[in-house]
């Protein structure tokens, strides 16, 4: 069993969703439990990606997940939105929730509350100007979320239950078999777009999941719902 929690905030309140313990295991056989479920009583589990959108590898990793009939979650750079707003447009187009991942990829809390306020702002508005929307979600880089920035910037910041840990072993059958190891239902995937070995595991990590009766959505339905 796994210990782990997200945290999502809100304008307004602070919302607490501990999710450890969601995830029971048996043996060598998974036995999954009081997961998130869908509809049809399948578990539901999000992908997301960040530090996109990538010229070369965001739209291979769109060509599998439309092969796929899967959406996932997209975190981001502003500064890598110029010069890529068709990727972004095919993003939305296609069914994806597209989050902010700042602007340069800064630790927002080494900055000051102005600072912190304008890497978040500064790439939502470079997002609306693609999407004509205004993301809700903010994925901090590593993780660091500045006390009340939610505040300021009315945005919920979303982290991850699940490292995938492929922008540091950059190896396709490792990434696919520490997810697969790691993850059940309910839970919010961290991966990168911007690796090849990235966008391969993903699709057989989707592969897998798939076939294990998943269903893969983006993050707002698995955790406002
Ligand atoms: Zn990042």
């Amino acid at each position: 069993m796994r210990g782990k929690n997200f945290f999502l905030l809100t304008a307004g309140m602070a919302v607490f969703a501990f999710l450890a313990g969601r995830a029971l295991t048996a043996g060598n056989c998974a036995v999954r439990t009081g997961a998130p479920v869908n509809a049809d009583g399948r578990p539901e589990i999000a992908l997301t990606f960040d530090d996109g959108p990538d010229e070369v590898w965001t739209p291979k990793l769109l060509d599998g997940l439309k092969e796929r009939e899967v959406q996932a979650t997209f975190f981001l750079l502003g500064q890598s939105i110029e010069g890529n707003e068709a990727v972004v447009k095919r993003m939305q187009e296609e069914g994806h929730l597209i989050g902010n991942h700042t602007y340069s990829h800064v630790e927002l809390t080494k900055l000051s509350p102005e600072e912190a306020r304008e890497e978040v702002v500064r790439t939502s508005s470079a997002i609306y100007d693609v999407t004509g929307v205004y993301t809700s979600f903010v994925r901090p880089p590593f993780g660091e979320w500045p006390d009340g920035l939610e505040f300021r910037v009315t945005m919920i910041p979303v982290n991850w239950t699940v490292d995938s840990r492929d922008w540091y072993t950059r190896n396709t059958p490792v990434i696919v078999r520490d997810v697969l190891d790691a993850a059940g239902p309910g839970d919010i995937i961290l991966m990168h777009d911007c690796y090849e070995t990235s966008v391969e595991a993903a699709l057989q990590i989707v592969d897998t999941l798939k076939a294990e009766g998943y269903e893969f959505v983006t993050v707002d339905e698995l955790i406002l719902e």
